[in-house]
């Protein structure tokens, strides 16, 4: 079994400065928040599908970490949270790490965002460094309110290849799929939700946003339903774009990346509507690469990680990537048996965890009592054999040590080279205050 990221030192995987010229393709990336991959798997997605087919499918690609910010920072700049330290939803990346906008932004392509909430705002978070039109975050604005601009984007003539990143939120809490796509699923399984309120966090529990979200619904499951309706609805939303590319004469010229930030646990290990713990739910995305004229229909069931998309992206424009990257180009694993592995982190440095083609392992590194399903508690290690029990049921910690010290290894040797940037917040007014807590985040 091949051993590539592992074994092969992560700067050799970067793509050599080059003096070819880069290749003129725009680069459409969307990422659609709280999106997990099974519910992809488990949905009808035709569009998604469709992009599929003619790119590639990474089965198994996994986030660095389960928090919005955070986990933007590491797909725009290739680094871990330990790297970048941009840890929470209130950390400001610092403005010294190089993000994948200011490398295209400096060969002269257009860069533009539609972002949905207003901490990845650049005056916030700074998660859109190098980019040059933003349309900024707002209180949970919905994908049929964001496709009206990104079209309007795609309509307009372009002098230069551009850069468009499209962040969709239908997905996070309150989810809410509008129309039909909220009578397309219907869960046998019932669970009263008054049975599971007691597993929410405190404040959740006492969230006015949440009581009235809830307000009426009987059991989990409709909310559950909601969830995979939204999977759909973004699903119907990423296909008009696709369309309007094609309309346009764009679609032969344009990369495609389709991503999440994170998953969200669905009542799985006692945690409902959140994104806690490094479960497959929580951080197990989508990920499909779509290359005019590359690959078609491969579908990749290597670990891997959405740190690979910057130098992915680049290597296909045959542009540099900066030095000191984590991630790699994902089409070295096009053709590789296995061996990949993902490093993980759970915001506020709570867990920190790797996983490898067959195993899980979870270190507590603090105690957090809040998830009543799920208590973190500093010390407690978690160890699961994705291959027997998919579902991360039987924690073998104890009874298998020498796994626990190959695995702690592992993440030891992941870890080497630590970036270590300045760790940053901004001020967060009443404003932001209050559209934090209308997704669910606590004080
Ligand atoms: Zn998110």
């Amino acid at each position: 079994m091949r051993r590539w990221l592992v074994l092969v030192p992560l700067a050799l995987l970067a793509a050599p400065l080059t003096a070819e010229e880069p290749a003129r393709k725009n680069v459409l990336l969307i990422t659609a928040d709280t999106l997990r991959a099974q519910a992809v798997e488990d949905t009808y997605t035709p569009h998604l599908d469709h992009l599929a087919a003619e790119g590639v499918r990474f089965d198994r690609a996994y986030t660095p970490i389960t928090t919005t910010l955070p986990a933007h920072a590491s797909i725009f700049t290739s680094l871990y949270p330990r790297d970048h330290r941009a840890y929470s939803n209130v950390s400001r990346l610092s403005s010294k790490v190089t993000t994948l906008a200011e490398v295209l932004d400096g060969l002269g392509w257009e860069t533009a965002c539609h972002i949905n909430m207003p901490w990845l705002n650049p005056d916030a978070s700074n998660v859109p460094q190098g980019f040059r039109t933003i349309r900024r975050g707002d209180r949970i604005r919905k994908a049929d309110k964001t496709n009206p601009w990104v079209i309007d984007f795609l309509a307009k003539e372009h002098e230069d290849p551009w850069l468009l990143w499209v962040h969709y939120v239908d997905n996070h809490t309150p989810y809410h799929a509008p129309g039909s796509y909220d009578d397309m699923y219907t869960s046998e399984q019932k669970n009263e939700l008054a049975d599971v309120w007691r597993y929410f966090p405190p404040d959740h529990q006492e969230s006015e946003h949440m009581i009235s979200w809830l307000d009426g619904v009987e059991y989990a499951e409709e909310v559950i339903d909601d969830y995979h309706g939204s999977a759909t609805w973004i699903d119907a939303h990423v296909g008009q774009i696709v369309w309007e590319l094609k309309r346009t004469g764009q679609w032969d010229d344009t990369l495609v990346v389709f991503t999440s930030d994170h998953g969200e646990s669905m009542g799985e290990h006692d945690l409902w509507f959140v994104h806690a713990g490094l479960f497959e739910q929580t951080t197990r995305v989508p990920l499909i690469v779509r290359d005019p004229g590359g690959p078609a229909g491969v579908e990749v069931d290597t670990v891997v990680s959405t740190i690979d998309v910057m130098p992915t992206v680049l290597n296909r424009l045959s542009a540099p990537t900066p030095d000191g990257v984590r991630g790699a180009d994902l089409w070295q694993v096009l053709d590789a048996d296995g061996g990949g592995v993902a490093y993980l982190e759970h915001t506020g440095r709570q867990l920190t965890g790797v996983v490898t083609e067959r195993w899980k392992y979870i270190r507590h590194d603090k105690t957090n009592r809040i998830y009543s399903g799920y208590p973190m508690n500093a010390g407690t290690l978690e160890l699961y054999d994705l291959s027997a029990d998919p579902d991360e049921l039987v924690n073998l910690a104890a009874e298998m040590p020498d796994r626990v010290a190959e695995l702690e290894a592992l993440m030891t040797r992941l870890e080497a080279g630590e970036r270590g940037f300045e760790e940053l917040t901004y001020e967060v007014d009443e404003d932001m205050r209050e559209a934090l807590r209308a997704m669910g985040y606590v004080e």
